[in-house]
């Protein structure tokens, strides 16, 4: 593990959070996630860029411009050879201001980077789902639009729940019980070769994965659609696939007892988004 905290590049992990800080005691930590592998770092400014709105989202005030920040993480990941890959986590926390209360103090920010060791899942890495009793909130009871660590917990439960059933992961369901994404990525269903996607309704992230493979199928002429998708839509689907930025793209097996070949789309996927990333827009992005 490699940190930057305070201005500068650190090797192994380096304590960052203070038990005073408003983010140890009342929660305000945002972080994001992207890549490192085969060399590349595809959409590691979208994830920098988002990290800064997350910060927003908590009333934390973002201390890192989107283009620093790309730089800081491309000069950490010098360290790196390209036959490793990394997990990239900046994050952003509300620091103690010595108000004590419940709003985060006014230019009291912290921010780390983390960079992880973690090797990409191998292509033929799958999952399966079922259904979890817990949701996705609205915007009105928790800060939907933040990749904010106060969310993980539920994720977390659903994440549990489906293991100890047996499965690898959660469908989750909005607060109106329609499919909203998994607990940890987004989620796509093919159904007689077109691709269907939930859309972004405001109560799940719409990831920047999930755009990127959305713009590479459409650029090939495959039609998607984002609309409001049921559970039963995803018992009727040929092919589903999850999507985020750990491993990209992974086929699901099984949806509670439904069973689903490994397709086209998910492996045509794979080959694309690959394809971007080592093209100069991606090599950029
Ligand atoms: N939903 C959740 C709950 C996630 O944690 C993630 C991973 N960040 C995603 C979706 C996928 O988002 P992205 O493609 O931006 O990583």
């Amino acid at each position: 593990i490699r940190t930057y905290f305070n201005d500068s590049w650190h090797d192994g992990d380096v304590p960052v959070m203070k038990a005073a800080d408003h983010g140890s005691w009342l929660g305000s930590t945002v972080f994001d996630g992207a890549r490192y592998a085969h060399g590349l770092s595809p959409d590691l400014r979208a994830h920098c860029e988002r990290v800064n709105r997350s910060a927003e989202a908590l009333m934390l005030t973002p201390t890192v411009s989107t283009e620093d920040m790309v730089e800081i993480v491309r000069e950490g990941l010098s360290a790196y050879s390209p036959d490793q890959a990394v997990y990239i986590r900046p994050m952003y926390w509300g620091l103690d201001s010595g108000a004590l209360g419940i709003l985060p103090g006014q230019n009291a920010t912290g921010f780390a980077i983390s960079l992880e060791e973690v090797p990409l899942a191998p292509d033929t890495a799958t999952t399966t789902l079922t259904t979890t009793r817990f949701r996705r909130p609205v915007l009105e009871s928790a800060v939907v639009n933040a990749k904010a660590g106060c969310l993980y917990p539920n994720n977390a439960r659903m994440v549990a729940e489906a293991v100890s059933k047996g499965y690898g992961n959660a469908l989750v369901a909005d607060a109106l019980g329609n499919v909203a994404e998994s607990a940890s990525s987004n989620v796509f269903m093919v159904r007689d070769g077109e691709v269907f996607t939930p859309i972004a309704n405001g109560t799940f992230l719409a990831g920047i994965t999930r755009a990127r493979h959305m713009k590479n199928l459409r650029s090939e002429g495959v039609k998607i659609h984002e609309c409001t998708l049921t559970f039963d839509d995803f018992r009727a689907a040929d092919e589903v696939f999850l999507t985020g930025n750990m491993h990209k793209i992974t086929p699901v097996t099984e949806f509670d007892g439904t069973m689903y070949q490994l397709g086209p789309v998910a492996r045509r996927a794979r080959e694309l988004y690959w394809d971007w990333a080592h093209s100069d827009d991606g090599r950029t992005s």
